[in-house]
């Protein structure tokens, strides 16, 4: 079995992860049985917990814990006008490159990067034309080599509205959030008297139809974001109050001029550092450190992670300045989180278009000024599942079977309740009441098949932070084994402090060692 293969040093392919995902019941692929839909995945049973604990966590963190932030939640269907004014329907394109012999198409700079292993970050059609020849590359499916830059490819799925099929009834499926929260920006900043700097989150999902989905859940047609507009006066752009908190913070930093030079390789470097080199502007580097340390502080490892800069002919439409927060996959280094200085682009676009007012009024100065994005981060859910999957996953050689180390705070299942046997009606019956009252609170699994052994196993390998055993002694002196799934480590708790202890072990405020 490939999984058995990995050991805390060898990291896990894709396909391997994907396998593991599958049999644990992470994720499936699409419509299985009808033979799979290329792009689309569902989510099984300890999939949307951790997805959905993913979720919510960034919520807690992004909107919740925080002052300057209010949230949203838009349609996935919206005026077409809307995807007319962002410059989706004249930019949200891909090149292509088409085969002249078979007709196959692909995106051509993943195969440039992947057969011929060069960058093609900021390259135009013409150019990736020119590479495709140099490097005589051949199309996958038939071998010729008359790989042809075709016609840009819109990333957009359209549908229809309605029972007419005039064209007057086609719209989009939105390929972002973000345009909802600026469309709506006028009504969500009065009713939630917003005052600048201030945020808009929204989560949910977003369609592309990628021309080559690949990767898993890397690069699929139907996807989840967590995504921020935040908003600053126009003359407020070069200083921002919170960035100081995180000066001496590092990151792993590979700056545009670094690839200019021809340099793929980051350095590590402190946010003060960036700053003072005006590398980067003070409310971009305050949301990339700020996401880099909820993603750390989650589980994801700091060496798998680096913040890279758009070089200048990369940057969207509508981008001033962008980076990508990266992670090192095991397919090379690639976008986890996209984090862009939008300017007043879509506000002025979406003012231009509807011709609305969506300014806002200044009560220090008594005026109407349009706000800037200085960072919209841009966070996919499902890239940041794999990330989260990637850095807990452990073969233990010693125990001989996988540890899913995941963060507690994100475990889909918090603890497991075993009876120590299954034909004793007691320890059963004790376990049932034990387990039923805990999952009131806290997401629970009942198990009492199998040794122990093979239970612990089983919740290893599903990521569950902690074991509970009800025995003989339970019994007598009302209390259960709780097994750390980390360490092994097992103690004796009352059964009726179980649940203020769990949710001390939860929650971080006490670890395994001080209970
Ligand atoms: P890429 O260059 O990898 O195509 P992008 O620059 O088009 O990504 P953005 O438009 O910045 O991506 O979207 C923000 C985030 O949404 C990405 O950082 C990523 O996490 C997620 N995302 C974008 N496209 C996909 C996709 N096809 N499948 C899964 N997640 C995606």
């Amino acid at each position: 079995m490939a999984d058995k293969q990995v050991g805390k040093e060898k990291r896990l392919t894709i396909d391997e992860l994907a396998t593991f995902c599958k049999r644990k019941g992470f994720v499936y692929p699409n419509s299985e049985i009808y033979g799979g839909m290329s792009g689309f995945f569902d989510y099984g049973p300890l999939g949307v917990e951790l997805k959905n604990g993913i979720k919510q966590e960034w919520w807690k963190s992004h909107v919740q814990q925080r002052a300057d932030m209010v949230g949203m939640d838009g349609s996935i269907i919206a005026h077409p006008k809307v995807w007319e004014a962002s410059g989706h329907v004249a930019n949200f394109t891909d090149i292509m490159a088409k085969c002249g012999k078979c007709g196959n198409s692909a995106r051509a700079d993943h195969i440039i990067e992947d057969k011929a292993k060069v960058a093609t970050a900021g390259l135009n059609a013409q150019q990736l034309g020119e590479l495709l020849v140099k490097h005589k590359l051949k199309c996958a499916r038939c071998g010729s080599d008359q790989l042809r830059i075709a016609q840009p490819f819109n990333l957009m799925f359209k549908t229809t509205i309605g029972p007419s099929e005039g064209s007057e009834s086609v719209a989009y499926l939105r390929p972002e959030t973000a345009q909802l929260i600026f469309a709506n920006f006028r009504l969500v900043q009065e009713n939630a008297r917003m005052k600048l700097p201030f945020g808009i989150a929204q989560v949910g999902k977003a369609f592309r139809n990628e021309i080559s989905p690949r990767d898993f859940l890397f690069r699929c047609r139907e996807f989840e974001q967590m995504e921020i507009e935040y908003f600053v006066h126009p003359n407020k752009i070069g200083s921002c109050p919170y960035v100081a908190e995180f000066g001496d913070y590092e990151l792993n930093v590979l700056t545009s001029d670094m690839q200019k030079k021809g340099s793929n390789d980051h350095k590590r470097m402190k946010v003060s550092e960036m700053l003072d080199k005006k590398t980067i502007l003070p409310w971009h580097a305050y949301w990339l450190a700020f996401e880099h340390r909820w993603l750390t502080g989650l589980g994801a490892k700091a060496e798998n992670l680096r913040i890279r800069q758009h070089v200048q002919t990369e940057k969207s439409h509508y981008a001033t300045d962008t980076w990508d927060l990266e992670y090192d996959f095991p397919f090379g280094w690639k976008e986890l989180e996209g984090i862009a200085n939008r300017s007043d682009f879509d506000l002025q676009q979406h003012i231009k278009v509807s011709g609305k007012d969506l300014s806002y009024f200044d009560p220090e100065t008594n005026t109407k000024i349009v706000p800037h994005v200085v960072a919209e981060p841009s966070l996919g859910v499902d890239r940041t599942f794999l990330v989260f999957l990637f850095d807990a996953y452990e073969y233990d050689v010693k125990r001989e079977n996988v540890v899913l180390h995941i963060h507690p705070r994100l475990a889909p299942i918090k603890a497991a309740v075993f009876p120590l046997l299954s034909n004793k009606d007691e320890l059963v019956a004790a376990a049932k009441k034990v387990y039923d009252e805990l999952r009131q609170e806290f997401n629970c699994f009942y198990d009492e098949n199998g040794s122990i052994g093979r239970r612990y196993a089983r919740m290893d390998e599903a990521g569950t932070p902690y074991c509970i055993t009800v025995d003989f002694d339970s019994l007598q002196k009302h209390d259960v084994t709780i097994r750390d799934r980390d360490s092994t480590q097992q103690k004796r708790v009352k059964i009726k402090e179980l649940s203020s202890v769990l949710q001390q072990l939860l929650s971080g405020k006490k670890n395994f060692g001080e209970i």
